[in-house]
């Protein structure tokens, strides 16, 4: 067996929904909202089915959905990006990592990965024969630290790869760290791989910046999102990456060996939310805020420690002299089994010498769902 895969547990996200059911907990662990996206958007995809066609789309994506990445892309953050050879549509943002991580990174290159990382990353980087080499953010803002990025980057760096804005420390990096990650990627000729699956999902007045609108890096930078996060429909894994033509020609390479194309119905349907107005948009973060706010008052009333949340799905928390354990993978054992209510144990967020305070609840949920959480942990605290 391949040495990258033994060893390596089913992802946490699949082992807290299966405790979840299999202890009747309310699922605050992995990452998905309770309720459908838009239902426009969901007819828009019915009835493309039905008209099909339904067969093989082109490879790249049909035109339509590029095209609508590429406007997305001008009216949300100015970028000019040509749908036919700049961007590219995959079977989800993690079907889009995979791609661009076997296309650009090569053995014995060193990738620069920012911890707490999305639990993927590694295993992809390794896979690809590329050494990761990891850089902490630390609570409670998850500052990134200049010198400790400085010192991870080498001449032996092929490409950065960050989560922005980030699982599950719902961060949103500022200006300034941004600026920093390009310099040293245009210092050192690096490429940057930019997981921005949750660049809609941002809270309170923050603006999503996309790391390839700064100086340099539009040539450097390959840029991913999902649809998924952007319209709550976590099911249809549908994704797109937009990148420099010369970047994307390898990464449709690895693409056509993964899964060659994704469903036409379900792209035809997405490309008709990224045209929806702002709205729309503004709604999602409102909303999304509100479940937050929610979901933060009752946990902190409980005696969780809330660590600021700017953007995502998720809130991290300290759970000290809760009795809860002294571990989060304790503390999300006792809270599934005992408390009803499950949770994600952050250090799965890390590749070693994990800190273990800290646990991740999910809050994009109906309000009577957060209600009965909160009810269950109070019942049990
Ligand atoms: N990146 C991050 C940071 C995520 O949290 C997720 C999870 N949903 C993904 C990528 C994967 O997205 P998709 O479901 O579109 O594959
Ligand atoms: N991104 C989701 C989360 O962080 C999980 C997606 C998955 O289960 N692969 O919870």
């Amino acid at each position: 067996t391949n040495p990258v895969f033994t060893g390596i547990a089913t992802t946490v996200f699949e082992t807290m929904s299966r405790l979840a059911m299999a202890h009747g907990a309310v699922n605050l662990g992995q990452g998905f909202p309770d309720v459908d996206g838009p239902v426009d958007i969901r007819q828009a995809a019915a009835d493309a089915l039905l008209q099909g066609p339904n067969q093989y789309p082109p490879m790249l994506g049909i035109p339509d959905l590029r095209q609508a990445v590429a406007e997305a892309n001008r009216r949300f953050y100015g970028l000019e990006v040509d749908p036919q050879t700049e961007v590219m549509v995959t079977s989800g943002a993690t079907e889009a990592l995979a791609d661009c991580i076997f296309a650009l990174v090569s053995p014995g290159d060193e990738v620069v990965l920012i911890e707490p990382l999305y639990d993927c990353y590694l295993p992809l980087v390794k896979q690809a024969g590329g050494i990761p080499v990891r850089v902490r953010v630390t609570p409670p803002n998850w500052s990134l630290d200049a010198e400790a990025l400085k010192a991870a980057f080498s001449d032996k760096t092929k490409a950065v790869l960050i989560n922005n804005p980030m699982n599950p420390t719902a961060k949103v990096f500022s200006d300034k760290e941004l600026e920093l990650v390009a310099s040293l990627c245009r210092q050192y000729d690096a490429y940057a791989i930019c997981d921005e699956v949750y660049e809609h999902l941002v809270f309170d007045g923050h603006r999503h910046t996309p790391l390839m609108a700064l100086d340099g890096m539009r040539e450097r930078t390959v840029r991913i999102g999902s649809a998924g996060k952007t319209f709550s429909l976590t099911g249809w894994k549908v994704g797109y990456v937009t990148g420099p033509a010369a970047l994307m020609d390898p990464i449709a390479k690895a693409h056509q060996w993964v899964t060659f194309t994704t469903p036409p119905h379900l792209q035809k349907a997405v490309a008709y939310g990224l045209r929806k107005d702002d709205s729309y948009y503004d709604g999602l973060s409102q909303d999304l805020a509100a479940k937050r706010d929610r979901m933060a008052a009752g946990l902190a009333a409980l005696g969780f420690s809330v660590l600021p949340c700017n953007a995502t799905y998720f809130l991290t928390c300290g759970f000290e002299g809760l009795g809860l354990g002294r571990t989060d993978v304790e503390a999300c054992e006792t809270l599934v089994t005992a408390a009803g209510v499950a949770a994600v144990p952050v250090s799965a967020f890390y590749g070693s010498d994990a800190p273990e305070g800290y646990i991740r609840f999910c809050f994009c949920k109906q309000d009577a769902v957060i209600d009965e959480a909160l009810a269950r942990l109070s019942a049990f605290l």
